[in-house]
């Protein structure tokens, strides 16, 4: 009836408004956790699927807000997007990993650590905040003796917006020796024709085609192809959302390249993670 449909109306706008002052409050508690110091990074280890080595680690930010407690990246990355923090955020955390890296790498000459890198910080100002890391720091990109210290995790959305300016800050990205990994591949809106286009150098299987994966034959045909697909391109390939051995199996005799999940290790607190590089493989 026509009560009902009003009545829904303002549930929604009601609600909507609500979310909408959600989102306010975290973006000005936000600004506070970046002044404050409230965010770190953790390290996830992803391993060599043939030896358990590990060989990259993948920062990711974490927030200890004072009185909400832990808060979710994904609760607040997005918001940070729409905010522009994001740019504050992404660069924060670059030098943070890259620091890390730097002294990790005295370790173990074989270490990559990866750095979420989103859309925005490639449109901000025409990725000059990007350009500013290359020009900011030398980078160890290997020189024979190991891969580069860094890689970025780009996804698929940025590619199919692709613009000359994303084009060549890519490019920069590549010819200053860093590898790029596409992100939770297979999600989002997928066109095949950006793995041509571009010069990619890992692809990362989305977790959600790993999920259930020793039950579930779809999934399995799916990461298979993924893989050989991938290969042929020239592009290297790892798996996300590792959680069981039977997986981990599956993927490996798939010809999977790496392997990053909860079955090798959660995103651990920097001095955690370094303890696992002194230690045995994981696997
Ligand atoms: P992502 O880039 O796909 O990162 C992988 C996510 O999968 C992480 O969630 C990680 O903790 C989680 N994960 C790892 N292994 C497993 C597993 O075996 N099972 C399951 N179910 N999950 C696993 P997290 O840390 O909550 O981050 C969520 C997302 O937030 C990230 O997804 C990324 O999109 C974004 N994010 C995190 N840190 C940053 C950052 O520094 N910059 C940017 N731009 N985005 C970030
Ligand atoms: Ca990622
Ligand atoms: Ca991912
Ligand atoms: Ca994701």
């Amino acid at each position: 009836s026509k009560d009902n449909g009003r009545n829904r109306f303002t549930y929604f706008t009601a609600s909507m408004q609500e979310a909408a002052q959600a989102r306010m409050a975290i973006s000005n508690e936000l600004r506070r956790a970046i002044d404050d110091d409230q965010l770190a990074v953790h390290f996830q280890p992803i391993i060599d699927m043939a030896s358990g080595q590990i060989r990259k680690a993948e920062a990711l930010v974490r927030w200890l807000h004072p009185a909400r407690g832990p808060v979710s990246p994904v609760d607040f990355i997005p918001i940070a997007e729409h905010t522009g923090q994001i740019v504050t955020i992404g660069n924060w955390v670059f030098r943070k990993a890259l620091a890390h890296a730097r002294r990790w790498r005295r370790v173990d000459r074989q270490l990559t650590v990866n750095v979420n890198v989103s859309p925005a910080q490639f449109y901000h100002t025409n990725g000059e905040n990007c350009r500013h890391w290359l020009a900011d720091h030398s980078f160890d990109t290997g020189g024979g003796t190991g891969p580069p210290e860094v890689g970025i995790e780009i996804t698929e959305g940025l590619l199919l917006a692709s613009n000359s300016a994303v084009m060549k800050q890519l490019l920069a990205f590549q010819q200053a020796g860093i590898k790029i990994s596409l992100d939770d591949f297979g999600t989002g809106y997928s066109s095949l024709s950006y793995l041509r286009k571009f010069n990619l150098d890992y692809l990362k299987i989305d977790k959600s085609f790993v999920y259930n994966l020793e039950h579930d034959a779809a999934n399995v045909a799916l990461c298979e192809a993924i893989i050989v697909m991938a290969h042929k391109l020239g592009l290297e390939v790892i798996a996300e959302g590792v959680e069981t051995e039977q997986q981990y199996d599956i993927l490996r005799r798939a010809g999977c390249d790496y392997g990053q999940g909860f079955l090798f290790g959660e995103p651990l607190p920097p001095d955690a993670f370094e303890a696992l590089l002194h230690g045995p493989p994981l696997l």
